[in-house]
């Protein structure tokens, strides 16, 4: 069969390409590929995208990340009164048209699948699909991703005017099903253990790449209040020989890529990390960790193999100084983990302008001396600081407890659940002028 997949649009307030891929979507391809399907794949966030560069240079920034291509655009009317600009990053609409246009020329698509992943960014997607919708009117949709999950319902009645079928699931369960309707043969699939057996190629893109994202695990043994990995995945990690080929299989074809990002929720937790670590250390990139890891696995031998296998950016989960919020949302890692784990990644020689904490902002009531507490102390350490704006996401403690106290509605529109705007309607953590003041004093702290 002929697949179209395509990677949607974001609508937000604001986006930026942060080594951010479609690795879902991509992994879906990548089966397809394997059972001899054809895949036409379209990314609309491809800022090399070969149309798009002959309109918009793309303008690279430190490891590969950038600036998407975006336009202004009108606001849905739930968020009309946010004071802020709304806009659609990604190709502009009449690219994206004509190259719809050129597929449909080129090849009967049996079949279009499009996967969303924040909640909030379901906008996007209904966007996308209005278009794939106009030019392909019968041609079978489905839709999957994280949004399709934790909000199936909603999905199924907002994407019903598309007659768009709602395939929720993580892994390839989604997949399954739509080959099941297709009725397609499955016995390849049998005890498959994909996460394993399939590598990320990158074969997808006919563009420049100016990094590639991987995964070498998916899930986290922790259970933290706010995260909702733990409930959509069991932690599994892939062997070590498999994800060496997959890089050199990448490089072999791509050997100008020089940022490699790994996408996990829980790097460090397998067994054999330092092996890992070790095996890594062969390859001439660059290693970033854009995911909170954890502060507690780094002592000083995990800091120098980091070192060595050339990681440059780290990003620890942090969240708060507060021992009691530490405690009370999952215990991953105290004040006195997050010194134990600087202090190594100093001595082991890093770069602390490439070390940074998360801070988790506008938790249920918290206050901005909480934030402004955690902020001073990773500022005492020398390490930067990523403010994490909250937003509840269904399954998870923190979002059952707002529905409990009739906080918010378990019917809310998830576009209301986009981090950057609940100071502007919600009452719980802090009010939007709070909130900036914390982000200007965070900005000050490290303007020196
Ligand atoms: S440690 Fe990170 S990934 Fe694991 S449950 Fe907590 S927030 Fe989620």
């Amino acid at each position: 069969m002929n697949f179209l997949v395509v990677n949607p649009w974001i609508y937000d307030f604001a986006a930026y390409d942060f080594w951010l891929k479609p690795l879902g979507l991509l992994y879906i391809s990548e089966v397809l590929t394997y059972l001899g399907h054809n895949v036409t794949f379209v990314d609309l966030l491809d800022r090399h995208d070969k149309d798009l560069i002959a309109k918009s240079p793309p303008k690279d920034k430190k490891y590969g990340t950038g600036k998407f291509y975006n336009e202004s655009v009108e606001k849905p009317a739930i968020l009309k009164n946010i004071p802020r600009k709304f806009k659609r990053y990604g190709l502009p609409l009449k690219l994206f048209e004509s190259k719809l246009e050129t597929i449909n020329k080129q090849n009967k698509i049996d079949a279009i699948l499009v996967g969303i992943t924040l909640t909030y960014w379901y906008y996007g997607g209904e966007k996308t699909i209005e278009i794939l919708r106009n030019i392909f009117p019968s041609t079978p949709i489905f839709l999957g991703g994280v949004y399709s999950t934790l909000y199936t319902e909603h999905a199924e009645n907002n994407f019903s005017k598309f007659k768009v079928n709602i395939f929720p699931g993580t892994g390839i369960f989604p997949l399954k099903k739509v080959l099941e309707l297709l009725n397609e043969e499955l016995t390849k699939l049998n005890n498959f253990n994909w996460f394993e057996e399939i590598d990320l190629t990158y074969d997808f893109y006919d563009s420049y790449l100016t990094y590639v994202v991987l995964i070498s695990s998916v899930g986290c043994p922790f259970h933290c209040t706010y995260c909702v990995t733990p409930k959509m995945w069991k932690f599994q990690y892939r062997s070590i020989d498999k994800i060496i080929n997959n890089i050199e299989y990448i490089l072999k074809k791509r050997p100008y890529v020089k940022d490699v990002v790994f996408f996990d929720d829980a790097f460090l937790l397998r067994k054999d990390i330092k092996e890992l670590l070790k095996a890594l250390s062969t390859f001439n990139v660059r290693y970033h960790l854009p995911n909170g890891i954890h502060a507690r696995r780094i002592d000083d031998e995990i800091a120098l193999l980091l070192k060595k296998a050339n990681f440059r950016t780290i990003k620890l989960g942090y969240e708060s100084y507060d021992f009691n919020i530490q405690k009370g949302t999952g215990f991953k890692v105290t004040n006195e983990d997050l010194v134990k784990a600087v202090t190594s990644l100093k001595n082991a020689g890093f770069d602390m302008n490439d070390v940074y904490a998360y801070v988790l902002v506008n938790l249920p009531f918290q206050d901005k001396e909480n934030v402004i507490q955690a902020v001073d102390f990773c500022h005492s350490l020398g390490i930067r600081v990523n403010l994490n704006e909250f937003t509840p996401i269904p399954g998870t403690v923190e979002y059952n407890e707002l529905i409990k106290k009739n906080v918010i509605s378990p019917n809310i529109d998830p576009l209301l659940l986009n981090n950057t705007i609940i100071p502007y309607w919600s009452n719980f953590g802090l009010s939007i002028e709070d909130l900036e003041e914390v982000k200007r004093y965070t900005k000050s702290k490290y303007s020196d």
